[in-house]
C-alpha cells in the first residue's frame, strides 16, 4: 500500500483517545485496539455512523454487530440482563466475552446493527484504551474486527492500516493485542445457553457458571450467528491444515516441535500460539510460496478457538 494510503495512526495516550471520542461523536470510524484484536468501531446509535462501518469492510449487511460499552449497567440499558448474564458478567467482564441477549425495545440502536434481529451481541471489553474511549466518548460503540469482510483479522496498527486504508478515519495504536483470537460468543436463550463463535473463554468455563445447560449448536445456528460463514480469516491463498512438513511450494506456520518458516509457539503454548495466530497467516499471506500449511494444533482449550479460525481460513 503506498504510504498516502495509510489511514492517520497515532498512540493510544489520552490526546489520541481525546481525538478518537470527538471523531465518534461526530460518527466517524475509528480502529481501536481490544485485548482480542482490532476493531472498527462507530457509535451505535447512529444509522450513517453504522453503515460507514459496513461500507468500509464490505461487510454483507445481514451479519450484525456487537456493540461494546463500559460496564453490565450501560448493557442493561440496552438489553434484558437476567441471572445468567449477571452471573457471566460478574465472572467474565471486562473481558473477551459476547453475550447474545434480547434487545431492549425502544433503545437508541441503530437498527442494522442487529441486521434486523430480535437480539443485540454485547461485550464489555478489558483493554484500557478501549475502556477510556467508552468512557470519553459516552456512546455505545458497535465495532467488528478492523478489515474487510472474510478476510485475516488484525492483531496490530499496520494490519488496520493494511486491509482499510483511508477507509478508517484514525488508528489508535495500542501495540499488538494481547489474546490475539476473536471474543467468546455465547447466546443466553430461554430455552438454553450455546456458544455460537468459541473464544478464549472456553464451553467449560461458561459451563461453570451457568451449569450443563449448554445446547450442541441448532441447525439455526448460521442463521442466528451469520458472521460464521465457513470461510473467514482468508489469506488469498490455499491453506492446508495437518502438515507436519512443508511441500517445497508451501508457507508452513510450524506450533510445538514443527519449527516451520514461522512458529505460532516454539514451545507448544495456547495462549501464545493464539496471540500470534492472525499475524502468523499475515506473514503466510505477504510470503513469496503460493500455499500455506500449518501444523496441527490440538484442541484443548483455546485452541478450539484457533482451530475454528484455521478451518474457517482453509475453507
Ligand atoms: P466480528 O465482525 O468479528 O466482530 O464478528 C461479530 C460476530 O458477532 C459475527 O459472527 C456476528 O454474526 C455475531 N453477532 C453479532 N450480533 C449477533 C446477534 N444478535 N446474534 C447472533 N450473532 C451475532
Ligand atoms: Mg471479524
Amino acid at each position: 500500500m503506498n504510504a498516502h494510503n495509510r489511514p492517520r495512526t497515532v498512540p493510544a495516550d489520552s490526546a489520541g483517545i481525546a481525538e478518537a471520542a470527538a471523531l465518534l461523536q461526530a460518527g466517524k470510524l475509528v480502529a481501536v485496539p481490544t485485548e482480542t484484536v482490532y476493531g472498527l468501531a462507530a457509535r451505535a446509535d447512529r444509522a450513517e455512523a453504522v453503515a460507514a462501518i459496513y461500507r468500509a469492510k464490505g461487510r454483507p449487511d445481514f451479519n450484525p454487530l456487537i456493540v461494546h460499552v463500559p460496564s453490565l449497567s450501560e448493557a442493561a440499558a440496552l438489553a434484558e440482563i437476567d441471572a445468567r448474564a449477571e452471573a457471566l458478567a460478574a465472572r467474565f467482564w471486562p473481558g473477551p466475552l459476547t453475550m447474545v441477549l434480547p434487545l431492549r425495545a425502544g433503545t437508541a440502536i441503530a437498527p442494522a446493527v442487529t441486521a434486523g434481529l430480535p437480539t443485540l451481541a454485547l461485550r464489555c471489553p478489558a483493554h484500557p484504551a478501549m475502556q477510556a474511549l467508552l468512557a470519553a466518548a459516552r456512546l455505545p460503540l458497535a465495532a467488528p474486527s478492523a478489515n474487510r469482510s472474510g478476510a485475516i483479522s488484525p492483531t496490530t496498527a499496520a494490519h488496520v492500516g493494511q486491509s482499510l486504508g483511508q477507509a478508517v478515519d484514525l488508528v489508535l495504536d495500542g501495540g499488538p493485542t494481547a489474546q490475539g483470537i476473536e471474543s467468546t460468543i455465547v447466546a443466553l436463550r430461554p430455552s438454553g445457553w450455546s456458544v455460537l463463535r468459541p473464544g478464549p473463554i472456553t464451553a467449560e468455563q461458561i459451563a461453570e457458571v451457568l451449569g450443563s445447560g449448554g445446547e450442541a449448536a441448532a441447525p439455526g445456528a448460521a442463521i442466528e450467528a451469520p458472521g460464521q460463514l465457513a470461510s473467514h480469516y482468508a489469506p488469498g491463498k490455499p491453506v492446508r491444515l495437518g502438515a507436519v512438513a512443508a511441500e517445497a511450494d508451501e508457507f508452513l506456520i510450524g506450533f510445538g516441535a514443527i519449527a516451520g518458516h514461522a512458529s505460532l509457539s516454539p514451545a507448544g503454548d495456547l495462549a501464545e500460539a493464539a496471540a500470534r495466530l492472525y499475524a502468523a497467516l499475515h506473514e503466510g499471506a505477504a510470503a513469496q510460496q503460493p500455499r500455506i500449511a500449518i501444523a496441527p494444533i490440538p484442541e484443548s482449550g483455546i485452541g478450539a478457538a484457533i482451530n475454528d479460525r484455521l478451518r474457517r481460513a482453509a475453507a
